[in-house]
């Protein structure tokens, strides 16, 4: 595809559709894995990997093929960073907590407690630095990163007891992974981590007390409704959760240059497509759960988000005490997010209150 093809391809996703199908007899100039930390086609997330694969395909006119594994098919799910690193695969497709191991200010990258919710992730991403941070973070690992997707605004979560005040979240049993877990447990409460495929039966008998997952959309496939009482809002851990593509940097330099462009586009266009299919859905999904399955959807009330953002605030700072670059990432999150609080004040808070 010529350069000036791709630019108007680019201009809109919904054109896709419209492209040519690849005749069978046409050989891919680059063949390439991408490996997922999801099961394959798995709601929104699954779905969005398939549809940035499709994409580099049909916007590189079948020069690039990538062919999706679902976790475990080809790498179990939390092995895909090495896998991409070292070049079992070209292309890997998660969350940027997952790899908290390697190094915590990675979090920053996905989403932190009380951080900033995805339209000010993004632009913190593209137009504010937080991208060239995310590759100088992911160079160490031979990686190039790509935000390729976001939940939106997460739900709080399922509970089987009612949130009254600060009381009710002592030794409240709720699976809730990563910094959220942290301060959950500062707040007196005991997180636990539990695997996706655990969490109804674990909800139903009674062995958490809550959970909290994705929002109405994952959450209503779930079933949650049939296994706890109160559904609470809002995300408060999972403000706009990122969810990333990253390359291996040396078959990612092995592409000619208009194909650099159309795999970096690609994700562009799949950052987006991901976070309209979730707040599409979740629209439909909370419909149902109101107005068919009569749940009780209830705000956490203000003392107690006000204490939970307290404690965010030092579990947060105290991540960029590790070293300076964990320092520099905090630095450039926080003050951008201060930065874009000052402006939402005027613009999309007051709009939304009208
Ligand atoms: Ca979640």
């Amino acid at each position: 595809m010529k350069r000036r093809d791709f630019f108007k391809y680019f201009s809109s996703a919904a054109i896709l559709s419209t492209l040519p199908k690849l005749s069978k007899a046409e050989k891919p100039e680059f063949n390439w894995k991408m490996v997922t930390t999801w099961p394959k086609n798995f709601p929104g997330l699954g779905t969005g990997a398939q549809f940035l694969a499709n994409t580099i395909q049909k916007l590189s006119g079948g020069r690039i093929k990538v062919s999706v594994y679902g976790a475990g098919e080809l790498v179990p799910a939390f092995e895909i960073f090495d896998a991409v690193s070292s070049g079992v695969a070209e292309l890997g497709h998660g969350s940027a907590y997952y790899w908290k191991g390697k190094n915590d200010t990675f979090q920053f990258f996905s989403t932190v407690p009380f951080g900033m919710s995805f339209n000010e992730m993004n632009a913190w991403l593209y137009k504010g630095g937080g991208m060239k941070l995310w590759e100088k973070a992911y160079a160490d690992f031979n990686l190039i990163p790509m935000a390729a997707g976001n939940t939106g605004v997460q739900m709080g979560g399922w509970f089987n007891k009612e949130i009254s005040s600060l009381n009710d979240l002592k030794g409240l049993k709720m699976r809730i992974p990563g910094l959220g877990g942290e301060v959950l447990k500062r707040a007196g409460g005991t997180p636990v981590n539990l695997p996706g495929g655990e969490l109804f039966t674990a909800l139903k008998t009674g062995t958490i007390d809550a959970t909290e997952w994705v929002s109405p959309y994952n959450d209503l496939a779930f079933g949650f409704h049939k296994a706890a009482k109160y559904y609470y809002y809002p995300g408060w851990h999972e403000p706009g959760t990122t969810l990333e593509c990253f390359v291996n940097a040396n078959k990612f330099s092995e592409l000619p240059d208009d194909l650099k462009q159309i795999v970096t586009g690609a994700a562009k266009i799949a950052n987006m497509d991901m976070l309209c299919e979730f707040i599409s859905k979740n629209n439909d999904a909370l419909e149902i759960l109101q107005k068919k399955h009569n749940v009780d959807i209830r705000q956490y009330p203000d003392e107690v988000l006000k204490e939970l953002y307290k404690i965010s605030k030092d579990v947060v700072k105290e991540l960029s005490l590790k070293d300076d670059f964990a320092k520099e990432v905090y630095n450039s999150y926080s003050s951008f997010q201060q930065k874009t609080n000052n402006w939402n004040e005027i613009s999309i808070k007051s709009y939304l209150n009208i």
